[in-house]
Protein backbone atom coordinates (compact mmCIF):
# COMPACT_ATOMS: atom_id res chain seq x y z
CA UNK A 1 0.00 0.00 0.00
CA UNK A 2 1.05 3.07 -0.74
CA UNK A 3 2.11 5.52 2.08
CA UNK A 4 -0.28 8.55 1.96
CA UNK A 5 1.26 11.92 1.51
CA UNK A 6 -0.58 14.59 4.03
CA UNK A 7 -1.19 17.37 1.61
CA UNK A 8 -1.82 21.05 2.48
CA UNK A 9 -3.62 23.79 0.87
CA UNK A 10 -2.02 26.59 -0.45
CA UNK A 11 -3.74 29.74 0.88
CA UNK A 12 -2.65 31.33 -2.43
CA UNK A 13 -3.43 29.33 -5.65
CA UNK A 14 -5.36 26.36 -3.34
CA UNK A 15 -4.28 23.74 -4.83
CA UNK A 16 -3.25 20.59 -2.69
CA UNK A 17 0.51 19.97 -2.22
CA UNK A 18 2.63 17.24 0.08
CA UNK A 19 3.85 19.89 3.15
CA UNK A 20 7.25 19.23 1.57
CA UNK A 21 6.71 21.13 -1.71
CA UNK A 22 5.42 24.30 0.64
CA UNK A 23 6.50 26.97 3.06
CA UNK A 24 4.21 28.45 5.89
CA UNK A 25 3.35 31.81 7.63
CA UNK A 26 2.99 31.58 10.69
CA UNK A 27 2.12 33.37 13.37
CA UNK A 28 4.10 33.56 16.70
CA UNK A 29 4.13 35.09 20.11
CA UNK A 30 7.58 36.72 20.18
CA UNK A 31 7.83 37.45 16.19
CA UNK A 32 4.34 37.81 15.01
CA UNK A 33 4.10 36.80 11.47
CA UNK A 34 7.16 35.12 9.78
CA UNK A 35 7.97 33.60 7.11
CA UNK A 36 9.05 29.59 7.67
CA UNK A 37 10.81 27.96 4.44
CA UNK A 38 11.99 25.13 6.18
CA UNK A 39 8.52 24.30 7.70
CA UNK A 40 10.00 23.75 10.89
CA UNK A 41 9.52 26.00 13.45
CA UNK A 42 6.50 25.45 15.92
CA UNK A 43 3.08 27.72 15.40
CA UNK A 44 -0.12 28.43 13.94
CA UNK A 45 0.66 28.50 10.09
CA UNK A 46 -0.99 28.65 6.75
CA UNK A 47 0.42 26.78 4.01
CA UNK A 48 2.01 28.19 0.45
CA UNK A 49 3.21 27.22 -3.06
CA UNK A 50 7.03 28.41 -2.57
CA UNK A 51 6.34 30.84 -5.63
CA UNK A 52 5.71 34.30 -5.01
CA UNK A 53 2.41 34.30 -6.92
CA UNK A 54 0.91 32.61 -4.30
CA UNK A 55 2.29 34.91 -1.90
CA UNK A 56 0.84 37.72 -3.70
CA UNK A 57 -2.42 35.77 -4.59
CA UNK A 58 -3.03 35.10 -0.68
CA UNK A 59 -2.60 38.32 -0.47
CA UNK A 60 -5.20 39.72 -2.75
CA UNK A 61 -7.51 36.83 -1.67
CA UNK A 62 -7.06 37.49 1.49
CA UNK A 63 -6.42 33.55 1.85
CA UNK A 64 -3.74 34.54 4.80
CA UNK A 65 -5.74 35.95 6.58
CA UNK A 66 -8.66 33.99 6.54
CA UNK A 67 -6.17 31.04 7.69
CA UNK A 68 -4.57 32.81 10.38
CA UNK A 69 -8.26 34.76 11.54
CA UNK A 70 -6.38 37.97 11.41
CA UNK A 71 -6.22 41.04 9.72
CA UNK A 72 -2.68 41.60 8.06
CA UNK A 73 -1.23 45.05 7.67
CA UNK A 74 0.51 45.73 4.00
CA UNK A 75 4.06 45.94 5.80
CA UNK A 76 3.69 42.45 7.05
CA UNK A 77 2.85 41.42 3.10
CA UNK A 78 6.20 43.25 2.01
CA UNK A 79 7.62 41.90 5.06
CA UNK A 80 7.02 38.28 3.62
CA UNK A 81 8.14 39.00 0.47
CA UNK A 82 11.35 40.40 1.33
CA UNK A 83 11.64 37.45 3.15
CA UNK A 84 10.63 35.23 0.27
CA UNK A 85 13.55 36.70 -1.92
CA UNK A 86 16.23 36.47 0.44
CA UNK A 87 15.15 32.37 1.20
CA UNK A 88 15.02 32.16 -2.42
ZN1 LIG B 1 -0.09 28.00 -4.35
Amino acid sequence: MAKKIPLRQCVGCSKMKGKKEMMRVLKTAEDGIILDMTGKKNGRGAYLCMERECLKKARKNKGLERSLKMSIPDEIYDNLEKEFEKGE
